[in-house]
């Protein structure tokens, strides 16, 4: 039987998995234990456990994962001559494992958001409840970066701890670079009427050698002359993304680390590399995690391990970032389409139709209960 090699089960590198596991031998290698989503994070920092019910999945729930083999290990080299991966496990062994096909997923760090770093469970756990904790006790809170993560944190830190005063602040004129007007519109009014207040055309200036992977304590600083900020933590989601792509070959990438792919989402210059999701250079937006781009992949290589070389998929990225940006808050959760429009749903539709149905059974084929 044929072999794929995953690197990242990660959102996109897992979907992948499921969507080739009845075609191939499986290996997804992962430095996590778990599915430790890289969406929401907002509800992460603010509401955890609500967070860990749909976002930090045991890989042996999913039932469309049995059969995949899963390392918990990092790759730490890709051969391409020899078709093989070099991978160190959470134990220290190294391994060889060869592919018929490989996909790379392996995601971006981003401060503590998001690392490529081996991780036990426990550890996971104890990261998300230790960050949260902090910030729930706090009576003041600043966040740094106006992108989805930072706006996100703002809300759902409003959302969680009404009496905090909360302050997004953010070096653009609008937060949200990236979305439809409408989104930015609809957010924003959404952030005020929350009692969220906001600093456009706020540049903060990090502390010397900071580098965004922990809560700074006291006043925060401003270029240009603007006055400090006084306030007690501040959480810093300044979008400092950096592809976790040390393991492939240089000439692979582009100029800032990302993994130069085609139309296909297969790798440049490769016959049986594919890559997908926020490491891969697709669209100025790198949106193939969002874009069905996991689908799109998969059908790729049932087909290039069928010895088929027509017929394959094309990725059609949107010209704007859609879908959640807030998360599930009190009055349901408001999807924003590629026109910016938004669909609410309301927290009955989003406990017993969305998640039991459209998420769970829909996108991931059936997940167990915890
Ligand atoms: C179904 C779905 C719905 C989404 N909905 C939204 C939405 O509504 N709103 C929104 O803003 N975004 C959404 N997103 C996108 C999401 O925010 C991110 O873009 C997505 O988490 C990126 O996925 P990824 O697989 O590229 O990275 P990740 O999920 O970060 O996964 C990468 C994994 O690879 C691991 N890794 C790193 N280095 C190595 C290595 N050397 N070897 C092995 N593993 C390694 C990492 O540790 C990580 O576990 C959605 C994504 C999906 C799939």
């Amino acid at each position: 039987m044929k072999r794929v090699v995953i690197a990242g089960l990660g959102d996109t590198g897992l979907l992948v998995a499921m969507g080739v596991a009845n075609a191939a031998e499986v290996v997804g290698i992962t430095p996590k234990p778990a599915l430790v989503s890289g969406q929401e994070l907002g509800m992460r920092v603010a509401r955890p456990d609500v967070w860990r019910a749909h976002y930090l999945v045991d890989f042996r729930r999913y039932r469309a994962l049995r059969g995949v083999q899963v390392r918990h290990g990092l790759v730490q080299q890709l051969d391409l001559s020899q078709n093989a991966v070099t991978v160190r496990a959470a134990d220290g062994a190294i391994e060889t494992i060869t592919w018929d096909a490989l996909v790379l997923a392996p995601g971006v760090t981003n401060g503590f958001w998001r690392t490529p770093t081996l991780e036990t469970r426990e550890a996971v756990d104890t990261g998300i409840d230790t960050l949260a904790s902090e910030l729930a006790s706090a009576k003041s809170i600043a966040v740094i970066g106006g992108g989805a993560t930072g706006v996100s944190a703002a809300s759902n830190l409003k959302e969680a701890h009404g009496a905090t005063r909360v302050v997004l602040a953010f070096s653009q004129d609008e937060q949200l670079p990236g979305y439809h007007p409408r989104v930015r519109a609809a957010v924003r009014a959404r952030l005020l009427a929350q009692g969220v207040e906001l600093l456009p055309g706020h540049r903060a200036l990090p502390p010397p050698g900071f580098t965004f992977d922990r809560l700074t304590r006291g006043a925060v600083s401003f270029s240009d002359g603007r006055p400090p900020l006084d306030v007690e933590v501040t959480l810093w989601a300044v979008g400092q993304t950096r592809p976790n792509t040390s393991f492939v070959p240089p000439q692979l990438l582009d100029e800032r680390g990302f993994i130069r792919v085609d139309e296909h989402l297969r790798v440049r210059d490769t016959t049986n590399v594919f890559a997908v999701g926020d490491a891969a250079a697709t669209d100025p937006n790198r949106s193939s995690a969002r874009n069905g781009g996991y689908g799109v992949v998969a059908h790729n290589v049932r087909r290039l391990l069928a010895g088929q070389r027509t017929g394959l998929k094309s990725f059609r990225p949107t010209a704007h970032r859609w879908g959640s940006v807030l998360g599930i808050q009190r009055d349901g959760l408001r999807v924003f389409a590629p026109n910016g429009f938004a669909f609410r749903f309301a927290p009955f539709w989003v406990r017993n139709v969305l998640f039991p149905w459209i998420v769970s059974r829909g996108i991931y084929r059936g997940i167990d209960s915890a």
